[in-house]
Order: structure tokens, then sequence, then C-alpha cells
């Protein structure tokens, strides 16, 4: 067993912290740098041919807060009378530290970062909460492919606590200042933080952030979810422990709107708290000392292994992995210790039940997995896994696993003297494909959720051992029945996908009928695809008109076009199968509903047009618009969405209920509004010119060229 590498990509400046990389649940890796952090998402595209995955990087930076210089009393002040131990005490805390004219303070610096789970944002996305080395903690948000402050909580616990101290009086001994200095620091600053799961009660959703301060206090931030670009948390408990700084938390639910929080602290200590939201608020139910000795083998990281037989919590201390598993009331049943590697540990995900997979400093990967014996004891069994990466002068610092567990990726840091001006880049992300049971197209193929949406990571996948092997895998499955109507609409898109892939891997001047027979192959899928959805439209539409509810202009005037397409054009006539002419059919025969079009206009010249294309409208006059591939509508005006992988397009109104934007039919990622294009006037006029030129590229392989229509020569 293998963990090969795919490819790498080097980054700037360099990473510092342990558990430095997290998969978000959107799809989304961030590395933890000194002064900020790298954002990489994954674009899949099955028409590349590079051997390595599309990222899109983003740069989230720390904002320069610090809360220590706010609390009322200036270290700079309070140090004169202090001794030489309190001094060195001082010095030794970046938030104590005297300000000095000679010396320079003190950078901020990202020590820990946490995606919120899918769905705090708009779209189903993750916000992304970092904490400074100040112990400040702010959320960020992406919009328009920018990082923006969501909410800054750090800020407001400070102001919060202003409040009270402005009332105190301050008595005139600097010693004594001193220790209300220290103790308002301790109060202020956040050691470690983790995110909750979403929360819904009473149809209200919400989030819990959850903040460990230096003094031990745990606060409990509760955020609505509302879709704003902010937000405002409020303070829903604060739960006071007997931790020493407290180094990692970690939620876990446990049942309905219960979970279970676990708190580890510098001194190795760790302790469980249950907990249950009720109309009434949060409240904390039961606790208990999970981990009770304080063996200095701080508590790094806390992470859920699924299991069968309940979860296992499995706490990182130093070299070791601390296996544990709690009953209701948050008390241990049983547990199990074991030295992973000859170095500390620094990354470990979840593998599926009972496994997790661990990396330590020095590169080396292990599966680790949990037994549990008839009589519930627990053992752990560790095996090494080899790896092709030469690991000379890399330190790991960070693991993160794909959604579907195609890729991890490994953080590194480079672990030698080097001259500045040869090494500019000295961290490195790492991709390795895991060692799997199934290969990725067995799993897409026998895909349970019969959905593209969340497996795209196994697609890259194919395409990558596709490019490796210079062999494509399922192109069986895709060319299997001549006779199309025998795949399912999964097995359609899927194998849509992989002819994409063969297409464009292939050589073309080798091998012309071949593409020119797979291209005709793809659009025949392609227009098994739409027809299926066209048909699943219309009658949708008809049954809401059936029983008694308004249908919108837009709605009519889709249902006609996509009716007329449906009776007339020429591309439909080909799909001759059975089951397409029986759908078509009883398609055809619902009723005509009051009001639907019944006859096509060209957005621009208001000339008449013939509904021929389900791709684009043309008119006499040569007007060519692309139509939305949701509703048959004239694309003519901005913003419009586009889908990132197979650039078709879809009018921004297009509403489909429980999400916020529609998927593409094809593909069946999330449509996103244009953004290149969302800030610019655009006339129908300059659509038109360029969208005369649509015509020239294969509609099929291309997709909407929407360079084109975007270019700015044509503004
Ligand atoms: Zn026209
Ligand atoms: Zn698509």
């Amino acid at each position: 067993m293998e963990v090969t590498e795919l490819f790498n990509v080097n980054l700037s400046p360099t990473t510092s912290s342990i558990f430095s990389t997290t998969w978000s649940e959107d799809g989304r890796i961030f590395v933890i740098t000194e002064n900020g952090l790298h954002v990489l998402e994954m674009l899949p595209d099955p028409r590349s041919v590079t051997p390595y995955v599309n990222l899109h990087r983003t740069w989230v930076s720390l904002p320069q807060f610090r809360p220590s210089e706010n609390v009322g009393i200036q270290a700079n002040d309070v140090m004169w009378e202090l001794d030489q131990d309190e001094v060195y005490q001082m010095i030794m805390d970046v938030n104590l530290t005297p300000k000095l004219p000679t010396a320079k303070t003190h950078p901020c610096i990202v020590v820990q970062a946490a995606w919120s789970p899918g769905g705090v944002l708009r779209n189903n996305r993750c916000a992304l909460g970092v904490m400074s080395n100040f112990g400040a903690v702010s959320l960020h948000a992406s919009t328009n492919m920018q990082w923006e402050l969501y909410t800054d909580i750090s800020r407001q616990w400070l102001e919060m606590n202003q409040a009270e101290w402005n009332k105190e009086k301050l008595v005139d001994d600097l010693r004594a200042n001193f220790h209300t200095l220290k103790e308002r620091v301790a109060r202020i600053k956040t050691t470690s933080f983790c995110w909750s799961d979403l929360f819904l009660l009473d149809s209200t959703k919400f989030e819990l952030l959850i903040t460990g301060q230096a003094s031990g206090c745990i606060l409990f931030w509760r955020l609505e979810l509302t879709g704003a670009a902010r937000v405002k948390p409020s303070l829903a408990l604060t739960l006071d422990t007997d931790l020493k700084k407290i180094s990692s938390l970690h939620w876990s639910t446990v049942g309905h709107n219960k979970g279970v929080l676990l708190a580890g602290d510098h001194g190795g200590r760790i302790s469980s708290y249950v907990l249950l939201v009720s109309r009434e608020g949060l409240e904390c139910k039961h606790r208990a000392e999970v981990w009770p000795h304080a063996d200095r083998l701080t508590v790094s990281h806390i992470a859920t292994l699924p299991s069968p037989r309940g979860a296992v919590f499995l706490a990182t201390k130093g070299t070791f992995l601390v296996a544990l598993r709690l009953d209701n009331f948050g008390a241990v049943v049983t547990f199990t210790a074991q030295q992973v590697g000859n170095l500390n540990i620094t990354g470990v995900c979840s593998l599926g039940d009972d496994v997790a997979m661990v990396v330590t400093q020095s590169g080396c990967f292990s599966e680790v997995t949990v037994h549990t014996t008839g009589s519930g004891e627990m053992t752990t069994s560790i095996r090494q896994l080899a790896t092709d990466k030469n690991l000379t002068h890399w330190a790991a610092i960070g693991l993160s696993i794909s959604h579907n567990r195609a890729f991890c990726a490994v953080a590194y840091r480079l672990c030698k003297a080097y001259d500045h001006l040869i090494r500019r880049e000295p961290g490195q992300i790492a991709f390795f494909k895991l060692p799997h049971r199934k290969d990725s197209f067995t799993l897409l193929r026998d895909n349970p959720t019969q959905e593209l949406t969340h497996y795209w990571d196994h697609v890259e996948a194919v395409r990558l051992q596709n490019i490796s092997d210079g062999f494509v895998q399922g192109l069986e499955f895709a060319t299997d029945h001549d006779d199309l109507e025998k795949y399912s609409p999964y097995q359609l898109r899927l194998a849509a996908v992989v002819l994409k892939m063969f297409v464009s891997l292939t050589d073309a001047t080798e091998n012309k009928d071949m593409i020119q027979l797979m291209r005709c192959r793809l659009r025949q899928m392609q227009l098994h695809v739409f027809v299926m959805y066209l048909c699943g439209r219309i009658g949708q539409l008809v049954d809401r008109w059936r029983s008694g509810l308004p249908l919108s202009p837009s709605d009519l005037d889709s249902l006609g076009l996509s009716r007329l397409w449906l009776r007339g054009s020429a591309a439909r006539r080909d799909l001759t199968g059975e089951k397409m002419s029986a759908l078509i059919e009883g398609t055809l025969g619902l009723p005509q509903v009051p009001g639907e079009t019944r006859e096509e206009f060209c957005h621009i010249c208001r000339g008449g047009c013939p509904v021929e294309s389900h791709r684009h409208s043309s008119c006499p006059a040569g007007h060519l618009l692309p139509r939305c591939s949701l509703t048959m509508r004239q694309c003519s005006i901005v913003p419009y969405m586009v889908c990132t992988i197979c650039s078709e397009v879809a009018l921004a109104d297009v509403v489909v209920e429980g999400e916020d934007n529609p998927r593409c039919i094809y593909c069946e990622t999330l449509f996103v509004i244009d953004e290149k294009v969302g800030s610019v006037a655009m006339t129908t006029a300059n659509l038109s010119k360029s969208s005369t030129r649509l015509g020239q590229t294969d509609p099929v392989l291309e997709g909407r060229p929407k360079e084109e229509i975007t270019s700015t020569d044509t503004l």
C-alpha cells in the first residue's frame, strides 16, 4: 500500500502551525501561513489535459488586531516595579510584552483556523474562522472571489468586557495592576476555538462558535444564519472550567440538538461537557474529566472517528494518540493510548469507520485502526504506509482529506537552513492519491447518491489516472450500449463526462473518425439528458397550473418555448427510441396553459424566429442569442449565471426549491453568477455583436464560449 504523490503547489510565506490544513465541506482547502491563509478551491474540468488539478487560489489576510492592548492597563506602565521573574514572564508572552522604542513589535501570526460546516453562508458555502497568536478570533466569508470579514468575535468580546472594566477603579499600586492586567488578558485572549454543527430550532437555523480562553473559560457564541454578508453573534453561555490554557476544542453532535464538547489544555488534561440546546437556551448538562492526568503533553488536536460501536474520539498529545469512547454523560467508557511514529503527530483524518490516517512531522504516513473486543475493550493497530515523495528537507505539518477520500493533501514546511534568495517558496502543499480498496471509476459507477454533485474529487482522480496511464478508464462503460435509452439519467451524465475526457485526451489528427464518432455520441447523450429534463419541467409547470398555483410570465414563456422546441425542432426528431418517443408524446399531450408563449420573438429586433436550437435563438436578421439552459428563454441581460464546469449559461432569476442557486443539468454543479460581467453594464446590442461568433465553435465540446461574450473588445 502506497500513498502516491500526484502533484504539489509551492507556497509562500512559510507555514507555521501544525494541523495547518483542512478540507471544507464545500471543497476548499486552507493552508495556514505566518501572516494569512491560502485557500485553494478545486475547479474540476473533464476536458483538461494537465496532470494536476486546477486550483483557484485566494488569500485571507489576518486582521492586525491585538485585543490585549485595549484592556485598560498598558504593559509599559506597570513594568517598573516588578521582579526580574515577572519581567521575564511578560517578555515570554506576546500579549504582555512591553513596547520598547528600540524593539520591533511582535507580528500577528495565524495559529489556528477551522472551516464552519457547509450551509453557514449562501450556496452551501462554509465560513472560515481564524485565530492569531494574540488570541483574536475573526470569521471570514468569501464574496465575489474575495474574503471579507464576516464577524469579529474578539472585538465584540473585548467591547463587552471594556464596559465592565470602565466601571472598576484601578488602585495606585503597579504590582496589583500587573495582576489585573494578567487577569484581563487571560480573560480576553482566545487560545483555541471550534465550530458546532448546524442547529434547527423553531425554524431558526443557527450555529455555535466555541472559544476557549486562556483563563480556562469557554464561551459559546450563537450565530444566526440569515444569509447576510455580516452577522452579529450573541453570547449564549459562559462555562468556567479548571483547565489551564485551553489548547484544543472539539464539538461532536450526539443527538437531536445535543452535543458533547471536548476541551484539552496545555497541561495535557481533557474534559468533556454535554450540552443541550433548547428554547430556553444552551445548557451544560454534564461534565466529566476524560483525561485527568496533567502529563504536560499538550493536547494539540481532537477529532471524531466514526465507528459502528459508537463514535471514538482521537486526541493527539505529542507523539501519542489517545482513543476514547464516552458514554451519554461524557464519561470515559474505555480508552487506549499509543505512540505513532517517532516525531510529533501533525495531522489526523478519518479514513472511514474505525480507521484514521495520521501524519507525523517526519512526513511518515500511518494507518491507525481501532478495534473493539467483544467485552468493549479498545485496542489500536498501526500500519505504516509507504510514500514515493522525497521528504528530505521537508517537515509535514498538516493533513486533510477530500470529501469522498479520493485525495489527501499534506502541508509541508522547509526544514533546513536556507538561503532567502534561493528559496522563495518555503512551504508546499502536496496532493496524494490514497490507497483505496476500489478505484475511483468503480466508486463513481456504483455511486449510491446517483448524483455527481459531491463526487468531483473522484472525477478528477479518474482524469489524473487517465493522463498518467494514457488509457481512459470507463470508456467501455460509456460506449457499452448503442441504445442510449439503456442508461439511467445519472449513467448518461457520467458517460458524457468520460467521453469528454476521451475526446480531449485523444490525438484528433490521428483518430479523426473515432473522435467524430465520439463527439456525435456525446452530443446525442447530452440531448437525451436535456430532453428528459425538459419533459420533467413541462410536466411540473403544467401540474402547478392544474393545482391552481399561479405561473409567472417567465414560467409561461419558458413553458411555451419548451413545447415549441419539443414539437418542431429537427434535433429532437432524431430521438427515435421507444422510451424517448413515449416521453415526448406524453409531454406534448399535456394541456395548453392559457397565456403561454406560442411564438418566439428576437429580444434585439423583435423579429419572429422559429424555435430550432435548444442552445441559442437565431432570427432572420442574424441575431444569435444564447438560451438559458434551464428555461430555454433567451439570455440577453446581465447578470447571468454560468456553470463553471461546462460553461452552460442560465438566467439569474431561475429559482429552485431548497437551494440558493440551481444546478447545471449536465454536470450537477451549482450555477454561479458570472462575476466577470456582473458589474459591467452591457447592452443587448453588444451581446449580439459578439454572439454572432458563437456558431464558430463546437457548442458541445467548447461549451458556451463565455470568453467571447465577455471579452472587453466587444464592449
Ligand atoms: Zn433579431
Ligand atoms: Zn455543467
